[in-house]
């Protein structure tokens, strides 16, 4: 079977629905297409809840929302960026992200996008706009399939055509029981990453990765990757690094969405062999959340403690499913958990002593440190003296990996020869060279907006010429 279209989009989390819409609402005859059946559409931006926008450029006033932050920059947004992936991020496309963030959180809220501008939990630095990521991707779609746009479920890509000057003439699907060409001259992929893969998940991150949790959509296997590659375009970026936060442990082991629990910078997070093996203060937590899920993956039995006491206990916030373990002293607090008591108790003690406290503030980096420890705890470093004494357990999960299909600011794909592939063009997590080691958070969801939108205009742009 054979259905025409100018140009056709893979994937409908934030990345898809953009480009769809932009694509659309541009004049174009858009496709889209999505592997996951109805109720499951949306990615994991359907479990998302943070845009990063640069709020001193960025003007909602006219909508009725105010920002938390509201003088955060363009290079303040881009410097994050820099500075969290240890100078990796390639700097073409985190300046674009930077620069393009606002316009396109103003052209999504023109479109519908609702916001909640209050900060879910403390210790964010950043302009943010707050959003159920769910509401986001049903409210695009509509926008979009008001423009045109046809949306085509349990749709899997499998197979991109090009012609013998390399150029882009169709995309080859499997949609229902059939095998069906979508005959195009734009493709736009955003079909997510490949975490939700066991496979890869212990081929990029080794051993024992295939058991990890999956916090995000189960259809992000990164099959259409495969295809990428297979049709020429470069696989770059930090394929063996991931952003893998700090979950519930008894989270479910897929689409779990948040399993959050912050707060963790406040206190101590102990191992089960009673030990401290991170810096919890080293940062605001959307500085550190993302890269402390591996560090407690690692740890004996993939699972740790955040133990905290009332006063930093108010601080906490942790959506489940599991309730933290309460008792009137540490000794009792660790004779409940699984962990080696005798020593926590003396880390605690360790810590506690440690702590040279002057005023404390959660919501900025208050330099109260504890630096005599191994590791050191860089700020909130007061001592846990105020019963009751709380115990979250917690492990890693996986949200996306980092690794993905090279692409140039206008979203071109580019093959293993830095060669534009004519009529290519991705967007999203599908994409790589943007974030290693540690994450921003907030700027998955901007990211993928940003080049969703920037895709569509330049696969128009292309399709037209
Ligand atoms: C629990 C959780 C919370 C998060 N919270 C935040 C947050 O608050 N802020 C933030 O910025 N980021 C957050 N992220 C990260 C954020 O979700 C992603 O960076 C962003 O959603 C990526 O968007 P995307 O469109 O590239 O991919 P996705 O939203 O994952 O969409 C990819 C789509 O492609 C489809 N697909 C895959 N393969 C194929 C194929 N072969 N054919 C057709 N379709 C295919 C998938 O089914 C999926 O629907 C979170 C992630 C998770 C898991």
């Amino acid at each position: 079977m054979i259905r025409e279209y100018n140009i056709v989009v893979v994937g409908c989390g934030i990345a898809g629905v953009s480009a769809g819409l932009r694509a659309a609402e541009l004049g174009a005859d858009v496709a889209l297409l999505e592997k996951a059946p109805k109720k499951h559409r949306g990615g994991h931006t359907q479990y998302s809840e943070s845009f990063r926008v640069p709020s001193a450029v960025t003007d909602l006033s006219e909508y009725g929302y105010e920002f938390a932050v509201p003088d955060y920059t363009p290079d303040d947004f881009y410097s994050d960026i820099i500075d969290r992936t240890n100078g990796h991020a390639d700097s073409s496309l985190a300046r674009a992200v930077a620069d393009r963030a606002g316009p396109t959180v103003e052209w999504l809220t023109d479109h519908g996008v609702d916001w909640d501008m209050e900060p879910l939990a403390v210790g964010y630095v950043a302009g943010r706009t707050w959003c159920d990521g769910d509401e986001v991707v049903g409210t695009v779609i509509e926008a979009a399939e008001n423009q045109g746009l046809d949306v085509f479920y349990e749709a899997a890509a499998r197979e991109i055509r090009k012609d013998d000057n390399l150029q882009v003439t169709g995309l080859v699907a499997d949609l229902d029981d059939e095998r069906v060409t979508f005959e195009c001259d734009g493709v736009i992929l955003a079909s997510g990453g490949y975490e939700s893969s066991p496979e890869k998940r212990a081929r990029y991150y080794g051993a024992g990765y295939d058991d990890m949790k999956v916090r995000g959509s189960r259809y992000n296997t990164g099959d259409a990757i495969d295809m990428a590659v297979e049709a020429g375009a470069n696989a770059v970026g930090q394929w063996s690094g991931a952003h893998m936060a700090i979950i519930d442990a008894e989270a479910p082991d897929v689409e779990g969405g948040a399993n959050r629990v912050d707060g963790y910078q406040y206190g101590v997070i102990l191992n089960v062999e009673g030990e401290r093996f991170v810096d919890e203060g080293e940062d605001a937590r959307a500085h550190t959340y993302a890269k402390f899920g591996q560090e407690i993956f690692e740890q004996p039995e993939h699972r740790a403690y955040i133990i905290l006491d009332e006063r930093m206990n108010e601080h906490a916030r942790a959506t489940g499913p599991s309730e933290p373990s309460v008792a009137p002293t540490p000794q009792e607090l660790f004779a409940d958990l699984d962990i080696d008591t005798q020593t926590a108790t003396e880390t605690l003690t360790a810590y506690n002593d440690a702590c040279d406290p002057g005023e404390f503030d959660p919501e900025v980096l208050d330099g109260n440190e504890a630096s005599t420890l191994l590791p050191p705890k860089s700020n909130w470093a007061l001592p846990l003296e105020d019963p009751p004494y709380y115990a979250y357990a917690v492990t890693g999960g996986i949200t996306f990996g980092f690794g993905g299909i090279e692409i140039d600011t206008s979203a071109a794909v580019l093959d293993s020869r830095e060669r534009p592939i004519p009529g290519f063009f991705a967007a999203g997590n599908c994409t790589g060279e943007l974030f290693y080691d540690n994450y921003p958070g907030g700027t998955g969801l901007t990211n993928a907006a940003v080049f969703g939108k920037t895709a569509a205009e330049s696969a128009v742009d292309y399709v037209n010429s």
